[in-house]
């Protein structure tokens, strides 16, 4: 008999990311023959289109199957470097990017080599859940910044100054927003800038993983690209899933200074090397071909965000800012009287439908819903919400 091991302080308090524990768990029960309607995936229902899967079977067929170098493949580098100079308009170098296992090792991998315990990291909130524990795993203390869906999940400058402290060492932006929907303007991003230059120890880095899933009328703007000023501590995070339909392949970057970038390729070299060599070759592929799939799925996400939002709207006490970007909604729906908790676990065991509950983003009163799905799934899922509300 030994002792149960003990895990490490900092494993003992982490929770596993519920958006994919309850996508994996929508799954699981449809394989077990439940009829489940899930809208809780953040993950594109197509397929990676033909042109980028045959290039990494080329690869893979060419013997592209060894290590590479951890940065990851110059040309893909190259590339990356290439797309945010001409689509993004940020001044970026091959040295300066760092091919990533998705977007989200480019985040911890940022998180690591830039905070210290007693860092604090200021995120806008509600935001993605997976922000809080990667600051937290690098020691540093998290400030949420908390913004209401009366004023459209929008933060003012004053409210970024007073968050604020000595201490702050990151802000996290993400646009489009991920649960909210929110696009922060080209004016409130150099708002943004303009309170950065009065505190020279904040670094920035922009999740820009939406950026090519925006509702007519709404534009991405690189805040890299808006103030070259601030360069020597901005960051951008991004990737291949969401824009390509890639979630499986898990190819991302991050681009920033160089030092940092090279800090943060030290990390990966002594922990996961490089990304997968022939995905590489796809995401350099989908890099050198044509928009045309990336803005036919993104147009198919606009219709589909319409139909949620309308099917929501139509809904008794229902609360909802029109999502300006990304494929989710994030209604508030607390005038039915549960919390977010209570509402997706009756939601799945008496209706069958997944959603992610408002409480893992940062609002209790909410629920994320994804339109990463097909009409009759939308449909579906809006009369099983609807089904619940009825009981309640
Ligand atoms: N980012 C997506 C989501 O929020 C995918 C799952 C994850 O990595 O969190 O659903």
């Amino acid at each position: 008999m030994s002792a149960p091991l003990k895990l490490s302080v900092r494993a003992a308090s982490l929770q596993p990311s519920l958006t994919l524990a309850i996508a994996a768990k929508a799954k699981q029960l449809r394989a077990e023959g439940r009829d489940i309607c899930s809208l809780s995936a953040g993950e594109p229902d197509f397929d990676t289109p033909a042109f980028i899967r045959q290039a990494a079977a080329a690869a893979l067929e060419a013997g592209h199957t060894r290590y590479g170098p951890v940065a990851g493949e110059p040309a893909l580098r190259a590339a990356i470097a290439e797309k945010l100079r001409q689509e993004n308009q940020v001044p970026a170098t091959a040295e300066e990017v760092l091919v990533t296992n998705g977007g989200k090792q480019a985040l911890y991998n940022l998180f690591q080599v830039l905070l210290n315990p007693g860092d604090e990291v200021v995120i806008p909130s509600p935001c993605w859940l997976s922000y809080p524990p990667m600051a937290e795993l690098a020691g540093a203390n998290v400030r949420l910044l908390p913004t209401e869906a009366s004023s459209g999940f929008r933060f003012t400058p004053g409210e970024l100054e007073a968050a604020i402290t000595p201490a702050t060492r990151l802000l996290v932006l993400n646009t489009p927003s991920n649960p909210t929907g929110m696009v922060l303007s080209r004016g409130e991003l150099e708002a943004i800038a303009e309170v950065l230059r009065r505190h020279q120890q904040v670094a920035v880095v922009c999740d820009e993983i939406y950026e090519a899933l925006l509702a007519p009328g709404h534009r991405h703007h690189s805040l890299a690209a808006l103030a070259p000023d601030l360069a020597g501590r901005l960051f951008i995070a991004n990737g291949f899933a969401k824009g390509w339909a890639m979630t499986g392949w898990r190819v991302g970057w991050l681009q920033g200074p160089a030092p940092v970038v090279a800090a943060a390729c030290a990390l990966q070299s002594q922990s996961t090397s490089n990304v997968c060599t022939f995905a590489q070759y796809g995401a350099l592929a989908a890099l050198e071909g044509s928009r045309d799939s990336v803005r036919e799925m993104a147009a198919r996400f606009n219709e589909r965000r319409q139909l949620l939002f309308d099917g929501l709207a139509a809904l008794p006490g229902v609360k909802l800012v029109a999502p300006e970007g990304a494929f989710y909604a994030f209604p508030d729906v607390s005038a039915w009287g549960l919390d977010s908790m209570t509402l997706c676990n009756r939601l799945l065991d008496e209706e069958g439908l997944a959603l992610v509950p408002g409480a893992a983003f940062g609002d209790d009163r909410c629920v994320r819903l994804s339109c990463a799905a097909s009409n009759a799934t939308i449909l579906d899922g809006l009369e099983r919400l609807n089904a619940l509300r009825a009981k309640l």
